[in-house]
């Protein structure tokens, strides 16, 4: 085996990350600007963007203005949008890795104008976050007039939990549109969850989905595949007698255990919250040996993490999957997030450098 496949390494399917992009885009039926922020959601910015060119994406969207720059580095031509605001100190630096910033008020717009340079006006419908209030548009037309964006956008705060929601904010981003002194070329507003919520041809001119392409939908019937794999070796096994206990805190096994549940095989794996299998899992996660679910035993560790595989024969270099495919058995990033009551949007973001990323080439 490689070198990187001896501790702990997250596989990421490219293949299958382009088929997701395929899907939405087939779906929304306008040209895709996929967020890849946070290092593509922690799947690899770089490795995602190549993959995605083969789709042909108007650009991309980025949260800082140093992962904009490591795509410019990476050869990464087409347009980069910096979704977070950024302060003004720091255009020119935007300016010279040619990014778009996302602007939201007044003397933001009047220092980044006369550069020319393409921006999106970013318009705050109800999320209270980034971006002009939609009431306050009107207060800033003249100098959107002066210095047209390339594009507006919104961004939506309940899909899934309050539906009513995204008609109030659409309402609300149309009034503010109304305002300004032209349509701007590109309005966008869809995230994944809004996208797949729609159903249909977007009503704007692009989409802007992140956690989808990374193989997490929203039961809204627009499957994505998994992406995403984290893997470990074995690297040790122990047998345990009643009374043993497992790990900080020894709250492994639940009191109340059986006499005959005993002696228990304790698995050791090489990889701990610090690289992002989070300390939430402990006593509550699965993970997959031979195609069957074994459970963590005790507390997660920063480097380490114990299964009870007392029921899988197996042995030391053998490999556990905690999330992905492994034989029949497949854990979602979904399945894991519930176990241990996390989003999946945090799980995958928090999935440490530490662990190297393998990727599967697209086909
Ligand atoms: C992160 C982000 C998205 C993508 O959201 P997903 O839920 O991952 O699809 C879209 N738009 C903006 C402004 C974002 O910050």
């Amino acid at each position: 085996m490689m070198r990187a496949m001896t501790r702990a390494w997250v596989e990421v399917d490219l293949g299958a990350l382009k088929r997701n992009a395929e899907k939405i885009a087939a779906a929304a039926r306008v040209p895709l600007l996929p967020t890849i922020k946070a290092d593509a959601y922690g799947m690899g910015a770089v490795g995602v963007a190549r993959a995605l060119e083969a789709t042909e994406p108007w650009g991309y969207g980025v949260g800082t203005i140093e992962e904009g720059e490591e795509l410019r580095a990476a050869g990464i031509a087409r347009p980069i949008l910096v979704l977070t605001p950024i302060l003004a100190e720091t255009f020119a630096a935007a300016q010279a890795a040619g990014l778009r910033p996302a602007l939201g008020d007044a003397a933001a717009i009047a220092a980044w104008g006369p550069s020319g340079a393409p921006w999106h006006l970013s318009i705050d419908t109800g999320m209270n976050r980034a971006g002009i209030p939609w009431r306050d548009v009107g207060r800033i037309r003249d100098v959107v007039a002066r210095f047209p964006p390339e594009g507006a956008f919104t961004h939506y705060h309940s899909v899934l939990k309050d539906r009513a929601s995204v008609a109030v904010q659409t309402g609300r981003f149309r009034d503010a549109l109304a305002q300004l002194p032209a349509r701007p070329a590109l309005l966008h507003a869809e995230s994944s969850a809004a996208i797949e919520h729609a159903g249909g041809r977007s009503p704007w001119d692009l989409v802007r989905p992140g956690v989808f392409l990374y193989g997490v939908g929203t039961a809204e019937g627009l499957d994505p595949e998994p992406v995403v794999s984290v893997r470990a070796r074995i690297v040790e096994l122990r047998a345990i007698q009643d009374g043993d206990t497992v790990s900080y805190g020894a709250t492994w096994p639940a009191p109340g255990s059986h006499p005959e549940d005993w002696p228990r095989r304790i698995a050791t794996l090489p990889l701990g919250y610090a690289d992002g299998y989070r300390r939430a899992l402990g006593n509550r996660g699965w993970a997959l040996l031979h195609g069957r679910r074994v459970p963590v035993a005790g507390a997660i560790t920063m480097d380490m993490t114990m299964l009870d595989v007392t029921d899988v024969p197996c042995d030391v270099g053998d490999v556990v999957t905690l999330f992905g495919r492994d034989g029949g058995d497949w854990l979602t990033v979904q399945d894991v997030a519930r176990f241990g009551h996390l989003s999946p949007y945090e799980l995958l973001t928090e999935l440490h450098s530490r662990l190297p990323r393998l990727y599967g080439e697209p086909q």
